[in-house]
């Protein structure tokens, strides 16, 4: 599935409409820049004429859509199908099927746009009565007393190109707005549960797995332990090296502490420059076993920042969870535990 690619003119809640319409955009400049010569050929001048116009036209609606106009570019698009369809089919007539460009249109819009949470079952249903409704409209419009330009048998085949061209781009603009709003879903989800600066579990997203954990733990008699770390005098640290390199250092000790704990193991930053680890299956004093691997780990690593080298310590405080107890309770006892390494001077493992 196509990823969110961040732009600076696209806001990522109009990302989707915006993906819509760029993919319409596309189709729209190609079918009018091939109609120009084809009118040319036919010799159907002022028709070919119309296209050149109608070309600008997508594009600037194109234009519009990619500096976040994206309503503008939609009003552009309809008016210039709805202008198109209104010249085009009175002159070539009713057979050549270029009436199905407004048909494509008007349900394209609203469907892609609106309708989007729909599952997969319906958009099949939707698909198989819109081919009805083609071939419906198609024995309809077929006209035997035919007053156009183009002969019978050339229309004929124009008809069918007409259907192919605007069915796949109501098929395709589909695809691409269901697909832009399953990876849109996805990332909002993301961006509501991820701390911006280190990537790891926001505090929201860490309650919501320790409520999973504790009710784990209490049905299966397991237990878990919970680490609160914070960075040691990192005020001083802002306030010598300035806090950029401050944000680098979060981010870099975010990134190490990830790295050395294990798969199942859990971490989010809980506020300014404190995290919180949750152990799984892992009693406390196993806990205190991989606390001091990492607090020696951290205090031992040199970061690299702009050619400048910084290293600082971090101090943590432990509990194990109590199925007896509240999560509450297990946070509480953590908090103490760091405060007490805090006190003890700092660069320890307490609890
Ligand atoms: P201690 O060893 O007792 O933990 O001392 P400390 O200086 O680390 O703790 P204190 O609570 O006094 O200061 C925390 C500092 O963390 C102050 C604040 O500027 C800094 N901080 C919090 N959030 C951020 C952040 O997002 N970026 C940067 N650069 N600094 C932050
Ligand atoms: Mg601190
Ligand atoms: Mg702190």
């Amino acid at each position: 599935m196509e990823t969110i690619k961040k732009t600076d003119w696209v806001h990522l809640k109009d990302y989707r409409v915006y993906l819509v319409i760029n993919t319409i955009g596309y189709v729209g400049v190609a079918v009018h820049l091939v109609l120009i010569p084809l009118f040319y050929w036919l010799n159907l001048d002022l028709l070919a004429l119309f296209n050149v116009f109608s070309s600008v036209m997508w594009i600037s609606a194109w234009l519009l859509n990619r500096r976040g106009r994206h309503q503008a570019a939609i009003i552009l698009m309809i008016v210039e199908v709805i202008l198109h369809t209104l010249l085009v089919v009175p002159v070539v007539g009713w057979h050549s099927g270029f009436q199905y460009y407004l048909f494509a249109a008007v349900p394209t819009i609203p469907f892609t746009l609106f309708h989007h949470k729909l599952e997969g079952y319906a958009i099949v249903l939707i698909s198989i009565v819109m081919c009805v409704l083609f071939i419906l409209l198609n024995a309809y419009t077929h006209d035997e007393n035919y007053t156009g330009t183009l002969s019978a048998s050339f229309g004929a085949v124009i008809n069918i190109i007409n259907i192919i061209i605007s069915f796949t781009a109501l098929c395709v603009v589909s695809y691409y707005f269901r697909n832009a709003s399953l990876s849109l879903e996805k990332e909002l989800e993301k961006q509501a549960h991820t701390d911006p600066l280190t990537g790891l579990f926001n505090r929201r997203r860490m309650r919501s797995y320790l409520e999973q954990r504790g009710s784990v733990s209490s049905r299966n008699r397991s237990t878990f332990s919970v680490v609160f770390v914070d960075i040691d005098y990192f005020k001083q640290f802002n306030d010598t090296y300035g806090h950029h390199c401050g944000d680098f250092i979060l981010g870099a000790a975010a990134e190490f502490m990830k790295k050395h704990l294990r798969k199942e193991d859990a971490i989010a930053r809980w506020g300014g420059e404190e995290f919180l680890i949750v152990l799984p299956d892992t009693d406390i004093r196993h806990a205190r076993l991989i606390a001091e691997k990492l607090r020696s780990a951290i205090a031992e690593e040199r970061f690299h920042l702009g050619g400048q080298e910084f290293r600082i310590t971090m101090t943590f405080g432990l509990s194990e969870y109590n199925f007896d107890h509240s999560i509450e309770d297990c946070l509480k006892l953590a908090d103490m535990a760091l405060y007490k390494g805090k006190e003890a001077g700092r660069n320890t493992v307490m609890g």
